[in-house]
């Protein structure tokens, strides 16, 4: 076919300076094509080693793709038999999710499992347990990524834990196997990469371990976690990762934007949203407030959050809490968290003061009528589960004049109350949400919030993060802006691989450094 110039510098536009693939039928997925009518490009171009992998890889998963001949050999390996001498073709990762897990956890650890695949040759196959078709379109042209429902062991998928006999970590600790011989004959293994891992689990990310699982077949990894940052640390793949990412922080920026594109039903929400409510504006913030439990407290310290979900299984941080133990007021709860929102937004020049009104007679029309000009408008974006903090916002804004003129709208798509699990549209809706956060010019989030990495990460933005009230940053400041526009990884390694002892993983390499809101979290700046 051929292109003008104009055709080729458009189409090169809209695949993203060629992190997508031009073979797809633009009307299965809408958003694929028209996310750059909504985002402004992006400075970050994706390298040409990228670019050229991908390609590679799309190639590969259709030769490999469920039921063609290949997989149906590689399903052999299940059955009886001594298989240790067959060539196989095509070697798989199916990725599990957390059945518990948000939908950002789900995409952090998705895009960790694809990079992971990307760099041992293997194909990345999705359980299709959780609706992802209903919320993300195929990423890989004329294939998919579904694992087929009449794969083998999928109905064993729920008994896989830290505790199963599969579980590598298990087999390991039980010496049943032994990372120092050459091969594994193992048809598959299982490996926990979520945030209960015990230290045997951990083994994955040592060079010798990686080796060793490199004759497997079929690798199953169940995960919540953007891995990410240890996957850098981990010698045999340094080279390949620099070539792939010579820009470190861009590392979700770009997997993000290739493997994510909202579902034609999604993408119906968010761009009926955004034309009607952000569209018009000058300018566009978002501000996602994650209160990690809907209760009258509206903004639940992190140690409440980790005290429900995570503290049972982790002895190791303890000390982590006890150092932040000290108390602190929260006579009001919710002007606690709203005096964050608006210290940061304002002392960051987000948002405009409000102008006081000292004579109720006062002039406070917003068009100048003299120059005929209309004030600049800003929007909002608020996401939350609470309705509260938009309330407040948008009442300000409407009850007070700004200082410089500044018309403010405020705007919040849904306040769901709850973390809803099974409940499709709920998962639709946070998706829009997380989607429409990305395409604001600046971000405030929430710190510990892998809703708003997801957004930071795809939008190319390095947000505000704010302060919480745990003291894990700074306490003087209302919010911190991120070092890079990277996800956190929450739960890494803290392991010597070589030593066998406990180490700072943080500090190893200039480009795999602490979060901002985690001290312990790593991320790549
Ligand atoms: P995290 O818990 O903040 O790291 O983010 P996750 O996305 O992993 O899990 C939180 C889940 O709660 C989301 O996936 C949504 O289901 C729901 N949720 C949290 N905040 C919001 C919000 O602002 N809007 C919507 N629609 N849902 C939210």
């Amino acid at each position: 076919v051929y292109h003008s110039s104009s055709t080729r510098t458009k189409l090169k536009g809209k695949l993203l300076d060629g992190l997508l693939s031009a073979d797809f039928n633009e009307k299965t997925c809408s958003s694929r094509y028209q996310s750059t009518l909504y985002r402004k490009t992006s400075p970050h171009k994706p390298s040409p080693h990228l670019i050229s992998t991908l390609r590679s890889y799309e190639s590969i998963h259709r030769r490999c793709s469920p039921h063609t001949e290949s997989y149906n050999k590689t399903l052999q390996h299940f059955q009886p038999g001594d298989h240790s001498t067959a060539r196989i073709d095509c070697k798989y990762l199916v990725h599990l999710w957390m059945p518990q897990g948000g939908l950002g956890n789900r995409l952090l650890s998705l895009a960790s499992s694809f990079l992971y695949a990307l760099l041992t040759n293997r194909v990345l196959l999705i359980d299709q347990g959780h609706k992802a078709v209903d919320l993300l379109c195929e990423p890989f042209p004329d294939t998919t990524w579904a694992l087929p429902l009449d794969f083998p062991i999928k109905n064993q998928f729920d008994t896989f834990n830290k505790e199963s006999p599969h579980c590598y970590g298990n087999m390991v600790k039980n010496h049943i196997i032994d990372t120092s011989m050459e091969k594994s004959f193992f048809p598959f293994m299982y490996f926990n990469l979520i945030y209960d891992y015990d230290d045997y689990d951990k083994q994955f990310f040592c060079d010798q371990d990686q080796n060793f699982m490199r004759g497997v077949s079929w690798l199953v990894i169940r995960s919540d976690q953007y891995f990410i940052p240890s996957l850098f640390l981990i010698p045999s793949f340094k080279q390949e990762l620099r070539k792939l990412f010579p820009e470190k922080e861009t590392v979700f920026h770009h997997l993000g934007r290739y493997l994510f594109h909202p579902s034609n039903q999604v993408w119906g929400l968010i761009t009926r949203y955004y034309q009607a409510y952000l569209a018009k504006a000058d300018e566009r913030i978002g501000i996602q407030v994650r209160d990690f439990k809907s209760t009258n407290l509206p903004f639940r310290g992190l140690k409440d959050h980790i005290a429900s979900y995570y503290l049972p299984h982790l002895a190791v941080n303890e000390s982590v809490f006890n150092r932040r133990n000290d108390s602190y007021d929260v006579t009001s709860p919710l002007s606690y968290m709203m005096d964050r929102i608006l210290d940061c937004s304002v002392k960051k020049n987000l948002l405009p003061k409000l102008k006081p009104i000292k004579n109720p007679q006062e002039s406070v029309s917003v068009v100048d009528y003299q120059s005929n000009k209309n004030p600049k408008s800003k929007v909002v974006l608020v996401t939350s589960l609470d309705s509260r903090y938009f309330e407040n916002l948008r009442n300000m804004y409407w009850e007070n004049p700004t200082i410089n003129g500044e018309v403010i709208g405020v705007f919040q798509p849904s306040h769901e109350g709850y973390q809803q699990l099974g409940n499709l549209t709920h998962h639709m809706k946070a998706w829009a949400e997380i989607y429409l956060l990305s395409l604001m010019d600046v971000l405030i989030t929430s710190p510990w919030s892998t809703f708003g990495y997801v957004a930071q990460g795809i939008g190319g933005l390095r947000p505000w993060i704010l302060n919480n009230p745990q003291k894990e940053m700074d306490y003087d400041l209302p919010c911190h802006r991120a070092k890079s526009m990277e996800p956190c990884f929450h739960f890494p390694p803290f392991y010597d691989c070589k030593a066998k002892i406990r180490t700072d993983t943080g500090a190893r390499v200039p480009y795999v450094r602490h979060c901002e809101d985690t001290s312990w979290g790593l991320k790549l700046v």
